[in-house]
């Protein structure tokens, strides 16, 4: 046996090993970590990755298999790259296949296949390319059509069945990203050519600081020479995005690489435009909504490229990034950053920190209501606080005020949502010229319906849910779980009754504004509507230029926006910011409430926030009219000391998945037992929505001690829970999110 032969490879699947495979004789010297290879695991052809060279395998030698091929059109994996693998995997208890996946997802991998046969210098290695993307075609459309025929003889509604609809939804899908690919790459390859970055852009004196801002500046950099993470506390409107800006280009400088973070795409677009104007075509945008081409285009750009900043949401952290000099975390303490399912269920702030440490780079995370585990990690002196508390136009905090709607309703002073003092200062925005938002927290027309005769609420039969009402166009009740939806008659299902709306959305807030403010130019923004990618830009412009009087939405309006006319923003039933039964939930609904004091009376001007509530005595906003949120996130600290929560501790949640109510509660019972008997555990409990796509859910949480033992207790949990598994066939789906949001 030749050791140099054998290799272990990472497949983008949930497996807790490397397989070994072994390397056709010959082929050891040109093989290298990193690279990737097209091997077969249980009866299927998976491109991998190349983890280790020259190792001892476990098994007997003749059971291991050959790779199939190397794959010469795929792209070489930067150690850099792996390591952050290893590192997310280790820590959200995951596979690093599951990263890998996450990292290299079908689409990307096609695309690269795609692109490599395109620019291929000799006819004969592009033939061989194409043919390779043809015959990964063709065996997809005669798997495709061995599901087909299986789909066909199986009776209808057994298990078989549905198992067979899934594969082949999962085929087909594989097929049409692999197809279009091949004929991406058939029409490029006579002219295709690789655009490389242009290095132009501006230098970083062009940016003007001012005295504050100089100031903050230059503890930056000092903590730089430390070597030390940064949290930049700024309140909106101090010039954080200035300050970045500065330092991106100062890096650029040097030819070195900036990675910029933001937590949602909306905030992706906005900061583009900015940018643009200080990095030119040195700016890459990578997130999601981009199509397959741009985000691989952008990839190859990184790879070539020297002297890029990337402009991007979460998922650019799995770039193969090198040579890099700053991360940003712009809004660090938004849950957006948290991607919950599917595994890797990582946090995008937290795998910043764990890049900017594989890099040994700086990075700065910002934001004017950071998190507690940030001002936590400053408190230990793990990161650095640096706080920038002015603006820079100079305007001071917008007035509070709350109005108390219980009372409000005893004078007969709301009319529908609207209370008479919140309508008048409205009015006096709008005679003014001025700009007004509204946030209400839930979409659709009415959150929930009930019947006026039998008192029942539609519920989604998929979900343990109340179904929302919708309008626009037909009338239809919504499942904002699993998106169901049937035509909504206005009877109730069970005695044919009368049903009545429950609750305001945003749908019907814009009615009533409608009819009170007749005059006034009203637009809504919201999951609905924002999902086509020109409406939110477009709504967001418009408001911008001033062609909106009163824009109606969702927490999405309180993303960074920047308006100089807006003046008044009104919150309306704010209670359901507190409704969260969440030990997060007074830390969230205080940096919503200071997030949208933050986007009024920007400019000269003194804005205002009237916050309409039943329970205007909650602790959430009267810390909040005092004015004092650093009060509040100390007070907020000793709680979760107290409590025992985080950042004091590390949660583990475990979520048991299963048809069957019956089964999910008794397998999260004997998994806690199992659970129990080493770790403190809470549960299993039912979450506050316990069905979801006809799945019942139980969840059991661990809380950790932050000490010598986390990173022991965690991987012993991994284990127990494999075991578990495995052990029962349980065919249901446990999940472990590590630091859930
Ligand atoms: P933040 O990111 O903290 O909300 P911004 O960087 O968006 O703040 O700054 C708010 C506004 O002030 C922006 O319109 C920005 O152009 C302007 N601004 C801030 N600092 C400067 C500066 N040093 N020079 C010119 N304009 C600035
Ligand atoms: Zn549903």
């Amino acid at each position: 046996m030749n050791k140099a032969n054998y290799i272990s490879v990472i497949l983008p699947l949930k497996l807790e090993w490397e397989p070994c495979y072994r390397l056709p004789e010959g082929d050891s010297c040109c093989v290298t970590i990193g690279d990737r290879v097209k091997v077969r695991f249980a009866n299927r052809s998976y491109s991998g990755v190349v983890s280790a060279i020259g190792i001892e395998p476990k098994t007997s030698v003749s059971r291991i298999k050959e790779i199939d091929c190397l794959e010469e059109g795929l792209e070489k994996i930067l150690p850099e790259e792996i390591e952050l693998w290893r590192k997310v995997a280790e820590y959200y208890l995951c596979t690093i296949g599951e990263v890998y996946k996450a990292a290299y997802p079908a689409s990307r991998i096609n695309l690269e296949e795609a692109h490599a046969a395109a620019i291929a210098k000799s006819n004969l290695r592009r033939e061989r390319l194409l043919e390779a993307m043809r015959c990964k075609v063709k065996k997809l459309k005669e798997r495709l059509d061995k599901k087909e025929a299986l789909i066909s003889e199986s009776k209808e509604g057994t298990k078989a069945k549905v198992r067979y609809t899934e594969e082949a939804v999962r085929i087909r899908k594989e097929l049409a990203t692999a197809a279009s690919a091949l004929s991406v790459a058939e029409t490029k390859a006579a002219t295709g050519q690789t655009q490389h970055l242009q290095m132009q852009g501006h230098s970083a004196d062009r940016i003007v600081l001012n005295e504050a801002q100089q100031e903050s500046y230059g503890k930056i950099e000092d903590a730089f020479r430390h070597e030390k993470p940064i949290l930049l506390h700024g309140v909106t409107g101090s010039g954080k995005t200035e300050i970045y800006i500065k330092a991106a280009l100062s890096v650029l400088e040097k030819g070195k690489n900036v990675l910029y973070l933001v937590p949602e795409i909306a905030l992706s677009r906005q900061l583009k435009e900015r940018l643009y104007e200080h990095f030119n075509e040195r700016l890459l945008v990578f997130h999601s909504a981009e199509t397959p081409a741009s985000r691989r285009n952008t990839a190859e750009s990184i790879r070539n490229g020297k002297g890029y900043i990337v402009l991007g949401t979460r998922s650019a952290l799995f770039l193969p990034h090198h040579d890099l000099g700053l991360i940003i975390v712009d809004e660090e303490h938004d849950n957006s950053y948290k991607q919950d399912s599917p595994a890797p269920r990582y946090n995008g702030r937290d795998t910043a920190l764990m890049l900017s440490v594989i890099h040994r780079c700086n990075i700065i995370l910002g934001s004017a209501t950071p998190s507690l585990e940030e001002i936590y990690n400053c408190q230990c002196g793990k990161h650095v606080l640096i706080r920038l508390m002015e603006r820079y136009h100079g305007s001071e905090d917008s007035d509070i005020e709350i109005i108390d709607t219980k009372a409000e309703k005893r004078k007969r002073g709301m009319i529908g949502n609207f209370s008479r003092k919140l309508i008048s200062r409205i009015q006096c925005v709008l005679d003014e010229g001025g700009q007004v938002m509204i946030l209400r927290s839930r979409r659709s027309w009415a959150p929930a319906l009930q019947c006026e005769e039998c008192g029942e609420i539609p519920k989604c039969p998929h979900c343990n849910v109340s179904m929302s009402l919708h309008k626009g166009g037909a009338e239809r009740m919504v499942c904002h779980y699993c998106g169901f939806s049937i035509y909504a008659n206005g009877h109730c299902g069970k005695c044919g009754g009368p049903l009545k709306s429950l609750g305001a959305g945003t749908q019907k807030i814009e009615e009533e504004a409608a009819a009170l403010f007749p005059h006034a130019r009203i637009a809504r923004l919201d999951g609905d509507n924002a999902q086509s990618n020109g409406y939110e830009s477009c709504i967001i412009r418009e408001f911008g230029k001033g062609n909106i009087d009163i824009l109606i939405g969702t927490q999405m309006l309180a993303k960074g926006f920047d308006f100089s006319n807006l003046r008044l923003v009104a919150v309306i039933a704010a209670d359901t910011l507190l409704g969260m039964q969440d030990f997060r939930a007074d830390e969230k609904a205080v940096q919503i409430l200071e997030q949208f004091r933050g986007r009024c009376g920007r400019r000269d001007r003194k804005g205002r926030i009237v916050i309409q509530t039943s329970q205007p005595e909650h602790p959430v906003y009267q810390r909040f009219a005092e004015g004092n949120t650093g009060t509040f996130s100390s007070a907020l600290l000793l709680e979760r000391k107290d409590f025992n929560f985080p950042p004091f501790t590390r949660i583990i949640e475990i979520a048991v998945r299963d048809r069957s109510e019956e089964r999910a509660c008794r397998e999260a019972a004997a998994l806690a037992g199992i659970l129990g008997s080493k770790f403190e555990i809470t549960g299993p409990y039912p979450p506050a929505v316990d069905k979801v796509a006809d799945q019942f859910i139980r969840i059991i949480r661990i809380n950790m001690r932050k000490d010598k033992t986390l990173a022991s207790g965690k991987s012993a949990i991994k284990e127990l829970t494999a075991v578990f598994e495995k052990e029962r066939k349980y065919d249901g789906h446990i999940t472990i999110n590590v630091d859930p949001s």
